[in-house]
């Protein structure tokens, strides 16, 4: 049985998320406007502006998790929970072929299911969760996925997150701003919010975009955390938010820090060595 193919939603399988990679599109002398004129905008001026430069910069944006049904969306998402989206599409693969969908998962071997999403870490939550979401689907919706954050919050293991993306991926229902650790990260370098928990930061995102772009920023800052602004070490000098981002000048006064020190230590182990 394969009760994904809903009649309600206007979601069809993804034609470019399998394999999609970011790559940043350069703005070159498309880049208005300088430096100090992108510094001193109001702040929802500046988000709207980081927004219009993220969408020329990753024109494509397809979900970084590849699925063929809304309930594999919803799978992939609950494994990809403290794990990579890479790792997530290495093993959904066989956990696919072996349970493509709602009926099967739901009907699943426990030890069958874990050992296949072992890897993903956390796995014998996830696989309860997962069995139990789906069983809850049959239940309670007929086997279709929901498509209200209400009710899809009611599913194991799908939290507000989740939801966000279930929903924008497969309905274009944008409810709320999804925020993992390169939206937490990157929003914050990027001076749109001072927050650090993720539900207060998704209350000044949701206050700062339009929401049919709520989406939009989430997965555009993913790729952009991957391709440019990684947490180790952001290539401010490639980045075309350069200008408009207050992160990179706190970056560049932390680097210069660190190599003032640098230069004293070794100053300093030259001057012992002379003694
Ligand atoms: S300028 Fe640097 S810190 Fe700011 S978004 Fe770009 S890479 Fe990240």
């Amino acid at each position: 049985m394969n009760s994904d193919s809903s009649k309600k939603s206007p979601w069809a399988p993804p034609s470019s998320a399998n394999g999609y990679k970011a790559v940043p599109v350069p703005l070159g002398d498309r880049l208005p406007p300088p430096l100090r004129e992108a510094q001193k905008l109001p702040k929802k001026q500046r988000a709207l502006e980081i927004l219009r430069r993220l969408k020329l910069m990753y024109p494509e944006a397809p979900c970084s998790l590849d699925y063929e049904s809304p309930v594999q969306l919803m799978v992939a998402t609950i494994l990809a929970a403290q794990c990579t989206d890479a790792r997530v599409n290495l093993v959904t693969p066989a956990l696919f072929e072996r349970f493509p969908d709602v009926g099967a998962i739901a009907h699943s071997n426990i030890s069958e299911l874990e050992d296949l999403i072992r890897s993903t870490g956390f796995y014998r939550n996830k696989a309860k969760n997962i069995q139990a979401a789906c069983q809850r689907l049959i239940a309670e919706f007929d086997g279709e996925m929901p498509s209200t954050i209400a009710e899809l919050t009611t599913l194991p293991g799908v939290a507000r997150k989740t939801a966000n993306v279930v929903l924008a991926h497969i309905f274009d229902v944008h409810e709320g701003v999804t925020v993992d650790t390169h939206v937490k990260r990157i929003s914050g370098l990027l001076g749109v919010t001072k927050q650090t928990d993720p539900v207060r930061i998704e209350q000044d995102l949701m206050k700062l975009l339009p929401r049919p772009d709520w989406e939009n920023w989430s997965i555009r800052l993913v790729y952009h955390g991957r391709a440019i602004c990684t947490a180790r070490s952001p290539d401010c000098m490639r980045c075309d938010l350069l200008d408009i981002c207050p992160g990179a000048i706190r970056l560049r006064k932390e680097a210069a820090k660190v190599a003032k020190a640098k230069a004293n230590q070794s100053a300093k182990a030259k001057k012992e060595e002379a003694r």
